[in-house]
């Protein structure tokens, strides 16, 4: 089978013919109809993110080891399976859960593998779905899509499941206010996951008109341009002054996170989801006084994709794929992604 591989970070991915694995136990071979192109797809091949002062945070010290097959937003059909696996058949759509855990650490126990404390998460340390084929460790790690469309469905795996995560974490009774800072792929998620399971008012914040028209269209309640005037005080104007009762940060850099948290109400939640890099000095007088919360949200568990699976089954979210590249043109799709050409998301059809 054909697999594109980070051989080395910062150079180009490589097309391999390698052996098609057999699986054996509770392991299924899926054939890949589609796996989604992720901007963290492009923090391993440039081989890090961005710290505070500048340092450069490797994924080598976080335990990524290259070569690699990168691609943690699966869907396909199944092809062949171990002789412990059951529930699933050959043939049967699936969306493949990819933050896999130890199995044995808080985390772990808690259903949370995601947030696991010796992560083998597919894409990331071990192979994942940028190949014709992909060998998931376990059917449990499996989520059925009947219907749903692979190349729609494949991002909920990612950038839905993160979204729906954080969205969960903010916590908001009906009529409070939600703000969501950045209209990318993830923000126009968490609008529509918002209007899907809260009755929050949802506000957006964004620098791109065009970007905050589409949330308009697919349920934001208001939309704020952070290029015309100062964005905490247009908040702080729609909540008669006291700030918003969360705020989740979809960029998170040393930009938009303070006045994520000078947004927020007293005992107000934020949610720090963005890996755009940098650090912020917080005032910590005020996190006791204002009695805040402050929490991060990393992906999803496995329970959670399943119940997003189902939203979408409803037609309550939709996720938009604009461009399709073939595996020889992985490169090409790395790059339109990180120059920002890609407005929704594209995706590998191998
Ligand atoms: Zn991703
Ligand atoms: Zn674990």
């Amino acid at each position: 089978m054909k697999v594109a591989r980070i051989i080395k970070t910062k150079e180009p991915l490589k097309i391999e013919d390698i052996a098609t694995p057999k699986p054996a136990g509770e392991q299924v071979l899926v054939k890949v109809e589609s796996a989604g192109v992720c901007h963290s797809d492009l923090h391993l091949w440039e081989g890090g993110y961005a710290g505070p002062q500048g340092v450069f945070m490797k994924v080598e010290d976080r335990g990524v080891k290259f070569p690699l097959t990168p691609g943690h937003e699966v869907a396909g059909s199944i092809v062949e399976v171990g002789d412990k696996v059951s529930g699933y058949k050959k043939g049967e759509k699936v969306l493949v859960y990819p933050w896999i855990g130890c199995g044995v650490c808080p985390a772990c126990k808690a259903g949370e593998e995601n947030v696991c404390d010796a992560p083998r998460s597919l894409g990331v340390y071990q192979d994942g779905g940028y190949g014709e084929y992909a060998l998931v460790p376990s059917y449990r790690y499996l989520v059925r899509l009947d219907n749903l469309d692979p190349s729609a469905a494949a991002s909920l795996a990612c950038s839905g499941l993160t979204a729906f995560t954080a969205v969960k974490k903010a916590q908001v009774k009906d009529g409070e206010t939600m703000v969501i800072i950045g209209a990318g792929g993830l923000g126009l998620m968490a609008v529509q996951i918002a209007k899907a399971i809260t009755k929050a008012r949802v506000a957006i914040v964004d620098i791109d008109d065009k970007k905050l028209a589409e949330a308009t269209r697919l349920g934001a309640d208001v939309v704020v341009n952070s290029g015309a005037g100062d964005p905490v005080q247009n908040v702080k104007g729609l909540t008669n002054g006291l700030g918003a009762e969360a705020v989740i940060d979809f960029v998170n850099n040393a930009k938009t996170a303070p006045n994520s948290f000078n947004m927020l109400r007293k005992r107000g939640r934020m949610v720090m989801v963005g890996l755009f890099g940098g650090s912020m000095e917080l005032n910590l007088p005020l996190i006791p006084l204002r009695a805040f919360t402050l929490t991060g949200a990393y992906t999803g568990k496995y329970a959670d994709l399943v119940e997003l699976v189902e939203i979408a089954k409803k037609g309550k979210i939709q996720s938009v794929v604009s461009r399709r590249f073939k595996l020889d043109e992985v490169n090409a799709a790395l790059e339109e992604l990180k120059g920002g050409k890609i407005i929704g998301r594209a995706v590998i059809n191998p």
